[in-house]
């Protein structure tokens, strides 16, 4: 598979001006106190589908060719890379079928079908719900996109840095999830391309630990994933291609357990007032949890998504 680079960021960036709206970096005082640092939010919790994965969708479904649109097209998912594909796939008419594992958050699953996809939940895990979206895709003759495992989406999540540099020149770090690795992998490509000083921090969940563990050993690592808060990291099986880009040009991947995840949704609502998933707030806990780098540095955090569901809201808050 061909591994994007920055000029397929730009391109994506043309395509998908049109459908979304640019985010805004924004400051806000009491997250600076908090990190003795100068702080960025980049709101990608404000985007259409509520998280990041919306540019990748819009960029890699508006390419398909008209033969594949009419076939239809298939996500495993556990819930924003399905809104973004069923999001995408009502854009420009194509039908989507997304297939969700665990037990799926009902408000990302409501969200889905409300976009006219079709949901099956299967398999207990992503790689068991991989398997089967596999068998689907072989009997329909869909197009099977993966989450992250696929040039346009890493290109097109990559515009959402372009705009933070371009909003934030000043920029020293840039805090960034990781699940699979395709925000991250499309952060690093920006950064080469714009501003190569710049560090960029992935932050993992603990209890989900592949996509580190194949960072770190330079070598495809799948590993359980514990019941964690932050189904948007929750990944056993890592994603060599956005791997191939990190293992280049990652500065560092930080590790955060569940309670790290809900003081940090706790922070973003009681002092930026606005709502984030637990995987949304992964960047601030990451931040949070290494002081002594960010002081005095201006960082961005990548608010990545939205679609917490009351129960966890409920944790977070208790
Ligand atoms: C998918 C997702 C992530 C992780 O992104 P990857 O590209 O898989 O690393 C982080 N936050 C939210 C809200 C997500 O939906």
């Amino acid at each position: 598979m061909q591994l994007p680079i920055f000029t397929d960021v730009l391109a994506a960036r043309d395509v998908i001006r049109p459908y979304l709206l640019r985010t805004p970096s924004l400051r806000y005082p009491l997250l600076d106190k908090l990190l003795d640092a100068k702080v960025y939010v980049k709101h990608e919790n404000h985007l259409p589908t509520g998280a990041f994965k919306v540019r990748g969708g819009i960029h890699l479904v508006s390419q398909l060719d008209d033969e594949t649109k009419r076939r239809g097209v298939l996500a495993v998912s556990s819930g924003n890379h399905g809104q973004s594909i069923a999001y995408a796939s009502h854009l420009f008419g194509v039908k989507a079928t997304v297939v969700m594992f665990g037990i799926p958050n009902p408000i990302k699953r409501e969200a889905i079908e409300s976009w006219g996809a079709h949901v099956i939940a299967h398999g207990k895990n992503s790689g068991e719900a991989r398997i089967f979206g596999e068998h689907l895709t072989a009997e329909h003759g869909y197009r099977n996109i993966s989450a992250c495992d696929e040039p346009e989406l890493i290109a097109g999540v990559g515009t959402c840095t372009v705009e933070v540099i371009e909003d934030v020149p000043d920029v020293d770090m840039i805090f960034v999830p990781i699940g699979g690795g395709s925000s991250a992998s499309g952060a690093c490509l920006a950064v080469e391309g714009m501003k190569p000083s710049v560090e960029v921090i992935g932050v993992g969940a603990k209890r989900a630990p592949a996509s580190y563990l194949t960072w770190k050993h330079l070598a495809r690592t799948e590993a359980e994933v514990e019941p964690t808060i932050a189904e948007g990291l929750a990944v056993n099986e890592p994603f060599m291609l956005p791997q191939q880009i990190l293992w280049e040009r990652l500065n560092d991947f930080l590790m955060v357990d569940d309670q790290q995840l809900q003081n940090a949704v706790r922070h973003f609502l009681e002092k930026v007032r606005t709502l984030v998933e637990p995987a949304g707030a992964a960047a601030l806990a990451g931040a949070l949890s290494i002081p002594d780098r960010v002081r005095g540095k201006t960082i961005v955090l990548i608010a990545s998504g939205a679609n917490i569901s009351p129960e966890h809201l409920k944790r977070c808050l208790e």
